[in-house]
């Protein structure tokens, strides 16, 4: 079977005091009667304070991005190195606001990928279309690109430390989600795709997430779907409540 997974991604949003408050509310939720594995990706100020609130609770750590390189002069920059250092289990690569915001392409992403795979973090790497891309009913096409070019490098082995989120960016943030049928599609496809340059075991052990305005009041129809691993959540996993009764959903 598959890991079911629910990541939060907190993007640029709270500060240590509201990041501690937020990890302390989620301390309460009693995650260790799922199965489900919980993530959570604090901005990078926060992941040691993080790490120190985590380290009785099933909850993972996860970073929003990392630096492709092992260190050196990159002014601002956060290497994986110092995300190991401070608990980081998992690395968010590719999501839409970096390719998007931040201009990086899959030749970048794919050294990221190649960066994390090598110091042992687990990725969960984005890829989606945009709404454009899905009207011209390129999406299948332009998601198997993303794959090829940004993660399909990593050897076999790699690949069991990889996760997937898909993330249409039509659906980011924008309170419109795939329906669940749309996502099945989708997912299925990727699996496909997964499998057809792996394994076939490879393809059914990747667990594949989705993402886009999943809230507590829709993310049940959207897990029950067959292919569909869990979510990748933005704006509700930053309140407690809702990010627990996502997680609960499955
Ligand atoms: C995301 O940013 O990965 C995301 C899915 O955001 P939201 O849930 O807010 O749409």
């Amino acid at each position: 079977m598959r890991t079911q997974i629910v990541a939060g991604n907190w993007k640029m949003n709270c500060n240590l005091d509201e990041s501690q408050h937020l990890l302390n509310a989620l301390n309460q939720k009693n995650f260790t009667t799922t199965d489900v594995e919980v993530i959570v990706a604090p901005p990078y100020t926060n992941l040691y304070a993080a790490h120190q609130s985590l380290k009785d609770s099933p909850i993972k750590l996860s970073s929003q991005n990392l630096n492709e390189n092992e260190k050196g002069a990159y002014t601002g920059e956060i290497s994986p190195a110092m995300l190991k250092s401070v608990g980081v289990e998992y690395v968010i690569i590719g999501h839409s606001e970096r390719r998007v915001i931040y201009k990086e392409t899959d030749h970048l992403l794919a050294k990221k990928a190649t960066t994390a795979a090598k110091h042992n973090l687990k990725i969960m790497f984005c890829i989606g279309e945009v709404l454009e891309q899905r009207k011209e009913g390129r999406h299948f096409e332009i998601v198997k690109e993303q794959l090829e070019k940004g993660l399909f490098h990593l050897s076999a082995t790699e690949m069991k430390n990889v996760v997937i989120a898909y993330e249409p960016v039509w659906a980011i943030g924008t309170g419109e989600t795939a329906s669940p049928e749309q996502a099945q599609e989708m997912h299925q496809y990727i699996r496909k795709v997964i499998a057809d340059h792996y394994t076939i075991k490879i393809g059914e052990q990747t667990s594949i997430l989705y993402g886009g305005s999943v809230k507590p009041n829709n993310a049940k129809e959207i897990f029950a779907k067959e292919d569909v691993d869990g979510g990748l959540i933005g704006g509700a996993s930053l309140d407690a409540d809702s990010f627990a009764d996502i997680v609960m959903s499955f």
